[in-house]
């Protein structure tokens, strides 16, 4: 067995840390060598395995992602827009790899993350699982074959707690929708439908975001033509799912060029 790939997880106390922290552990090609969660929270300066009440693990929680940056070969990142943001001028720094989950990022956070990128080696998806991934692939494919007769509507559901809408996951389709018909998504998306909106555009991409309980998540691209209807739907049922995609991400990511990389490109799909 080769040396395990040294990971660091931010953000370890929230739903997709402590499953990142799990699956690292099962891993026998990596490494937990430290985390972080965001200053003042009772984690900070805590041992990990403590901090879960599951008994000493020597790995400790950082207050200040630069003390685990510098020692990681890889960053799987699942926090909030603001934390990913500056956590890759520090990966930019340490030319690390830099695998970010984090949804509701806006253009200028991505054109930041581009600027990161020509030092980094950054992998960010709305969504890192394989079945997720596949159907971006076949939302394009049956868009680009369908005219605008068909309207396409993307439904999701998510778990009560989710902060954005609609959810990356949804935009990703939705991106990958709009490409399929080479058109920009940000010229047809329609949000938030309320009260007396009008018929719906010629060619627009609609937008339905669902909250509720603990709904890990579901995504329905809807493509609904005169006399019949296509439904492309993915249902997670465990987290586990997107942590195993990141760890791969951050695995594949080793040695590869600074740059801003998808799940396709991890997961071979071109
Ligand atoms: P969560 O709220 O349970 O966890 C976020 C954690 O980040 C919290 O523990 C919070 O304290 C921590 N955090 C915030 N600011 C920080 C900082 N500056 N430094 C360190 N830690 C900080 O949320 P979650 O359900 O785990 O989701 C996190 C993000 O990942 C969301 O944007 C969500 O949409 C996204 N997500 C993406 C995928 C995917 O496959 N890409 C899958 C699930 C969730």
């Amino acid at each position: 067995m080769g040396e395990r790939v040294g990971i660091a997880v931010m953000g370890a106390s929230g739903r997709m840390g402590r499953m990142l922290i799990d699956t690292i552990a099962e891993s026998d090609r990596a490494e937990l060598i430290g985390v972080t969660e965001r200053p003042g929270h009772d984690w900070v300066g805590k041992d990990l395995g403590d901090a879960l009440g599951r008994g000493h693990m020597g790995v400790p929680v950082y207050g200040d992602p630069l003390d685990v940056i510098v020692k990681a070969q890889a960053v799987i990142d699942f926090t909030s827009p603001e934390a990913t943001i500056a956590h890759a001028q520090l990966t930019a720094q340490a030319r690390t790899v830099h695998v970010i989950g984090t949804t509701g990022l806006s253009e200028t956070d991505i054109a930041a993350l581009d600027a990161a990128a020509r030092h980094a080696t950054i992998v960010r998806a709305g969504n890192m699982s394989l079945g997720v991934n596949l159907m971006t692939r076949l939302a394009q494919q049956i868009a680009a074959a369908l005219d605008t007769e068909f309207d396409i509507e993307i439904v999701e559901k998510h778990h009560r707690h989710k902060v954005d809408a609609p959810s990356g996951t949804a935009l990703m389709l939705g991106e990958a929708a709009a490409a399929g018909r080479g058109v920009d998504l940000s010229e047809v998306s329609e949000r938030g439908r309320d009260g007396i909106t009008g018929p719906r555009g010629e060619g627009a991409i609609g937008f339905s975001a669902i909250r509720g309980g603990d709904i890990v998540g579901e995504h329905d691209v809807i493509f609904a033509g005169p006399g019949e209807r296509i439904v492309l739907s993915h249902i997670a049922t465990d987290r586990g799912i997107f942590a195993r995609g990141a760890l791969k991400a951050a695995l594949w990511g080793q040695g590869k060029a600074p740059g801003h990389y998808s799940m396709a490109s991890v997961l071979g799909l071109g």
